[in-house]
């Protein structure tokens, strides 16, 4: 065990996530002395949930697709892809020993399924590459001195008894209460987003760039579940429609659309798609109080030949009941609400089912209409979007235009993609980017 003596090292990286960690990997190639500072006793904890557990690194697309999974200012992140693009992600975790896998997508996974194997492959290369660890290390105060960058565990006013003496994991390094100041040249600050902060993503960063001077961009969740307002669809808890058309309108002309797997929850409605599509609703969210979503339960068949197969099947089954007839398009612990949302008798025969009552099932299996009145909080989502403007950083490098030797990577930027691996992407790439440009002299 190695006692740290050396309080002043080249570089600094803030955060173990994704973005620091290659980072710091990167910056250490060069024989630099660099540090990480994690406030928690391991890296990674954010990544031990991506993919429900078996973390999508990154996604088969081209460099464009990429880019436009950011949105208007995508092309900010041009110069991170290129630096270390798809291809370099995945030939990094092979060469580490771990052999990746597409599904469908191009969403790209460990072959193991398992995150954890994605943080043990990070630990080993900064092992190998001699970085400095310090867990439990919350930084605090993050100050530019005279040709050097000053950071803390305790705040200027407030001493912090919480850090005694702390070890790592592999009790490979540990610090003591007398070594709270760290000195550094560069500091790269990869402290994350502010969602989901059980895993150490406090937004922390957001504070300590912005007493540098940076403006930090509205935060606001995204991938994060939507509340709904009818008592009938919050009873549908548990259940799942599969491969149904989302559309939300809103104002005259507005709609937001997708088709995909729909889940209803105790509060509302998740599920991948409407994840990805909840970015643009919280926007919708911010200027209007509700957002209607009409869901089509059979999105392959158009609308008018839907009523000609009601007309038919009704007439050829006439002696079937309607909910025995559903069954074969919708999931049975769905039917029951759904026909009370309809109001016709579940167990009316084909026969028995007029004209009217027909064309209003046939209205509501192609536009089943949800009010959506909300959404969870940030602490919810699993990305913030919003953050230390992308104006204010150089693109080619990642570093700060405002205070030079500062550089910024991962979530701690504005902006934000759906699903898909697009996030952790942006997180290695803008991590080895600003690792890379750290190191020149
Ligand atoms: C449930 C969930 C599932 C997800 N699944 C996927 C997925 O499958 N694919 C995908 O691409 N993206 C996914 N994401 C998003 C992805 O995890 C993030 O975009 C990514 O982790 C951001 O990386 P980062 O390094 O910038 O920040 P983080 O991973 O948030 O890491 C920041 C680190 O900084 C540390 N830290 C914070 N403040 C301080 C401080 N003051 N001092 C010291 N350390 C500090 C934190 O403890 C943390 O370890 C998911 C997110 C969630 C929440």
């Amino acid at each position: 065990m190695e006692r740290i003596q050396m309080k002043s090292y080249d570089i600094a990286v803030v955060g173990g996530g994704p973005a620091g960690c290659m980072a710091a990997i990167k910056a250490s190639e060069a024989g630099k002395k660099v540090v990480l500072l994690e406030r928690n006793p391991e890296i990674g904890r954010k990544i031990l949930l991506t993919g429900n557990g078996r973390c999508n690194l990154t996604n088969n697309s081209s460099l464009t697709g990429l880019i436009d999974r950011f949105g208007r200012r995508g092309s900010f992140f041009r110069s991170a892809f290129s630096s270390f693009t798809i291809t370099d992600l995945v030939n990094f975790f092979q060469e580490s020993g771990l052999e990746v896998k597409e599904e469908d997508g191009g969403r790209i996974f460990p072959i193991t399924n398992r995150s954890q194997s994605v943080i043990d492959v990070l630990r080993a290369q900064l092992k190998k590459h001699k970085v400095t660890i310090i867990y439990n290390y919350r930084v605090k105060e993050l100050r530019k001195m005279d040709g050097y960058f000053q950071l803390s565990n305790k705040t200027e006013d407030k001493k912090d008894h919480t850090n005694k003496q702390h070890f790592g994991p592999d009790s490979e390094q540990y610090i003591s209460p007398d070594d709270d100041l760290i000195q550094a040249t560069r500091v790269i600050l990869s402290t994350g987003g502010a969602s989901y902060p059980k895993t150490g993503s406090t937004g922390d960063g957001y504070g300590l760039a912005q007493k540098l001077g940076h403006n930090i961009t509205p935060l606001k969740p995204g991938l994060v579940p939507l509340k709904i307002k009818e008592n009938w669809a919050l009873s549908l808890q548990g259940v799942v429609l599969k491969k149904v058309g989302l559309t939300f309108r809103h104002g005259k002309q507005g709609k937001i659309k997708g088709e995909g797997d729909i889940l209803f929850t105790h509060f509302g409605v998740s599920g991948p798609t409407l994840l990805d599509l909840s970015q643009e609703v919280v926007k919708i969210l911010d200027k209007e109080a509700e957002v209607k979503l009409y869901l089509d339960l059979m999105p392959t068949v158009p609308r008018e030949q839907l009523e000609d197969i009601l007309l038919s099947d009704f007439k050829k089954h006439s002696k079937r009941d309607l909910q025995n007839y559903l069954r074969s398009y919708l999931p049975l612990g769905f039917i029951k609400t759904f026909m009370e949302v309809v109001d016709i008798d579940p167990h009316k025969k084909l026969n028995q089912v007029n004209r009217k009552e027909r064309l209003k099932l046939a209205d509501n299996i192609k536009g089943l209409k949800i009010t959506v009145s909300g959404h969870l909080p940030l602490s919810r989502a699993m990305v913030t979007c919003g953050g230390v403007s992308k104006n204010e950083i150089d693109p080619q490098t990642m570093e700060s235009r405002l205070i030079p030797g500062l550089y910024l990577a991962g979530e701690i930027i504005a902006g934000c993609a759906p699903s898909g691996g697009y996030n952790l992407q942006q997180a290695f790439s803008t991590g080895f980017l600003a690792g890379a440009s750290a190191i020149i002299d």
